[in-house]
């Protein structure tokens, strides 16, 4: 027979990862709507241009990462490779500029792409953001950078650096492009992926790992940037100060991704033992007008669910997870299991305040009874589930109309009248 195995890059979620991902959602959505934002879904798939659009040619993703396809109709689509180009597009499509006029959103769902598969990161994977559409002010990067905080923070995630830098507008950016094509065009021996970046994304080059050692003394956007780009940016780090959040300017920052203007910034984690990134934004003044939308100022952040979860994991935040007390019914004489399955189903439903008057707590989970059992198999059962009581049925206590509670723990029993 044929073993099936989980394609390349792909991974099932079971056990404490899937309560802890159950749990990020609980939280981060928590975290969202504090600060009113709200919820979009849009589908997995879109038109492959809004993404080459969105993106940008000469980015990894477009160039090497999409999944695309045909449908059955020839119509080239892409699986999303990432979310804020479907939230736009959605933004765009319904008018929500004046249906949602505070034009916060978030969303969370699957991504795709086909990167080479590494510690914590996969081709399918989960991602959630925010993005804060219509507001131009620097007060709303810092929201944003907040948002992406306070979500990790609530994970147990708070040895964190805040990675920020500019990337100037429409009026600055040329010049620095310029600079660095001089200066790259002047380095020997690029990479191909470098030569043939330096004409359509010379930006991308500052992040090549392969040329990253002959980069010495690159231009930084910093001494670029125009006036309003440059209040932009020091308004948003004395935003940070005043509410006490420490940040980094980091001038070597520009992020993958064409889109971005103005402010970029990185959360970057030593307990995921690595430079990488585990989530980052930054504000994109002008994709709402490239993708057919008005002038519609924005800025967002994303993070991967899987890789915050392996920096969670390592800040002890599983050992947190909420856990709830299993109460397993026992049967010691098969003829009761009717009268045990009764039982049970009253017990979840919390028929006639069952639980109280048993002085079980109102979270419990239930399990059980199961005929064709030893007894002895059924406790070794509830013990293998870490079950906190085993409620037990035996012939002449029901006849008695009672039965057997007893604690997991300390081997206490007693017998309840029902
Ligand atoms: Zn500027
Ligand atoms: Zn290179």
């Amino acid at each position: 027979m044929t073993q099936y195995k989980a394609p390349r890059g792909t991974h099932d979620i079971y056990g404490q990862m899937a309560l802890a991902l159950e749990e990020l959602d609980k939280i981060s959505r928590a975290v969202f709507r504090k600060r009113n934002f709200k919820e979009i879904k849009t589908p997995m798939f879109e038109d492959v241009a809004l993404f080459t659009r969105s993106i940008g040619e000469a980015t990894d993703i477009v160039e090497k990462e999409m999944y695309v396809f045909e449908d059955r109709k020839g119509r080239k689509l892409a699986l999303r490779p990432e979310g804020t180009a479907s939230l736009v597009r959605a933004y765009i499509e319904h008018r929500l500029d004046i249906e949602e006029p505070m034009g916060k959103f978030f969303y969370c769902g699957d991504m795709f792409r086909y990167e080479r598969p590494q510690a914590g990161r996969y081709r399918e994977f989960l991602q959630m953001g925010a993005e804060y559409l219509g507001n131009s002010n620097p007060n709303a990067d810092v929201e944003i950078i907040l948002l992406a905080k306070e979500i990790l923070s609530t994970l147990n995630i708070n040895d964190v650096v805040i990675h920020i830098n500019s990337l100037g507008c429409q009026n600055c950016r040329p010049m620095f492009r310029q600079k660095l094509v001089n200066y790259f065009s002047s380095i020997q021996d690029l990479c191909e992926d470098c030569k043939r970046r330096l004409e359509k994304n010379p930006l991308r080059l500052l992040d090549c790992k392969i040329d990253s050692q002959k980069f010495q003394n690159i231009p930084t956007m910093q001494v670029c940037l125009c006036e309003d780009c440059k209040n932009h940016f020091k308004r948003v780090q004395s935003l940070l100060k005043t509410v006490d959040c420490d940040y980094f300017v980091d001038d070597k920052l520009v992020r993958g991704l064409d889109y971005y203007t103005r402010t970029v910034f990185e959360v970057r984690s030593k307990v995921i033992g690595s430079q990488d990134a585990i989530c980052a934004g930054g504000r994109y003044d002008n994709l709402v007008k490239e993708l057919g939308g008005q002038q519609i100022p924005s800025v967002g952040f994303a993070l991967g669910s899987e890789r915050v979860l392996m920096a969670a994991q390592n800040a002890g935040f599983f050992n947190k997870l909420p856990k709830n007390d299993i109460i397993f019914i026992a049967l010691a004489d098969s003829e009761l299991f009717d009268e045990a399955f009764k039982f049970a189903n009253n017990l979840i439903l919390n028929k006639n305040n069952i639980k109280q008057k048993l002085n079980l707590q109102d979270n419990i989970v239930v399990e059980g009874p199961f005929l064709n059992k030893s007894l002895k198999l059924q406790f070794k059962l509830a013990d293998k589930i870490e079950a906190s009581k085993t409620i037990l049925f035996g012939k002449t206590e029901f006849d008695n109309g009672k039965i057997i509670i007893k604690d997991m723990k300390t081997h206490q029993q007693q017998e309840v009248s029902i």
